[in-house]
């Protein structure tokens, strides 16, 4: 019976020896993996952390950013949340921006929790895109409600100097006035890390002059196709289309988010199209699909579908991309 107590004895430290090999290797891997993330950390701080309201800024952006190490891009939503207009922060998007350097926004009233960043954070670096630019005013039949607005309300809306109307904020849609926000956010981002501006002002010169052959196409296809064609647009960002391509925009249904339209709005799109020969409507494959094939159906007309250049992947050219495709799209709409 004592050989046998002996015995378990000696297994039980042989288990302990065991054991504490198996802490100190588990501790050393840890301490290991603290150390590495310290120093990883230390390195990080060092950069400086930009982020970017939503996803056509974060695109421009980061063709501005490309081959610096100087700098850390993020976006504060996901690449598929398309526009920002009744974004709320979460939790996570407060942590980006109490680390981020410089808030990299479009402007134009779409990113309406601003003034609730600028309180919380008043040391970060807040700017704007669109500043200095020109955008379109809002002009968007209104969407009818049970009551009828209070003017007096909508007023106290309006911000800064202009209250005639609200701006409409989807400027990216006109390759020139993009190619005035890529200028702008090439210049912040150069003032906040001036080591490498060099970088971020010959990236700006690389990329704005691929826009520019964006803008000539646009233009070929105005001058050759421009015949005071009459158009319907079934969403707010394609009043920069209608724009850029000398079209006559005669009714805008905005359809930006998922809703109902109600029979007065179909009946006031149909009225439009017979009263003023429309022959073209520019719409979104993810919210004006329903109403383009509605009006397919009772109409002549044709609806082509654009995109809004909102949502995509974070790959670097696909503004470019998509804006060609919108290019091939509105050429096949005007040349018929
Ligand atoms: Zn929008």
């Amino acid at each position: 019976m004592g050989r046998n107590v002996k015995k378990s004895v000696g297994k039980n430290k042989y288990l302990f020896v065991c054991c504490m090999l198996l802490v100190i290797t588990l501790a050393g891997g840890i301490f290991t993996k603290i150390y590495v993330n310290i120093e990883k950390n230390g390195e990080d701080t060092e950069k400086i952390r930009i982020v970017t309201s939503f996803y056509p800024i974060y695109i421009a952006a980061k063709n501005i950013v490309d081959g610096s190490d100087g700098v850390i891009l993020e976006n504060l939503s996901e690449p598929q949340t398309g526009c920002m207009h009744d974004y709320q922060l979460t939790p996570q998007d407060m942590i980006l921006l109490s680390k981020a350097d410089l808030f990299l926004v479009n402007g134009g009233g779409i990113e309406n929790f601003l003034s609730d960043v600028g309180e919380s954070y008043p040391n970060l670096i807040i700017q704007t895109a669109t500043e200095g630019l020109k955008l379109l005013e809002e002009d968007v039949a209104p969407v009818e409600e049970d009551s009828h607005p209070d003017e007096d309300v909508q007023e106290e809306h309006n911000h800064g100097e202009d209250i005639h109307g609200e701006e409409n904020a989807h400027g990216w849609m006109d390759t020139r006035v993009y190619a005035g926000m890529v200028e702008n956010i090439a210049d912040f981002i150069s003032q906040v890390d001036q080591e490498n501006a060099e970088i971020y002002q010959e990236n700006r010169e690389a990329y704005c002059e691929k826009i520019e052959n964006l803008s000539n196409q646009i233009e070929t296809i105005r001058d050759t196709f421009s015949k005071e064609e009459n158009v319907v647009i079934f969403h707010e960002a394609y009043e920069y289309v209608a724009e850029q391509y000398g079209l006559s925009q005669v009714y805008c249904l905005n359809l930006d988010e998922e809703r109902q339209v109600s029979a007065g709005e179909v009946a006031d799109v149909l009225g439009e199209i017979a009263g003023n020969d429309v022959s073209v409507i520019l719409a979104e494959e993810l919210y004006g699909k329903d109403m383009g094939e509605t009006v397919e159906k009772e109409t002549a007309c044709k609806v082509y579908y654009l995109d809004t250049l909102v949502r995509g992947t974070y790959e670097k050219d696909s503004y470019l991309k998509g804006m060609q495709r919108n290019i091939d799209c509105m050429k096949q709409a005007l040349e018929k």
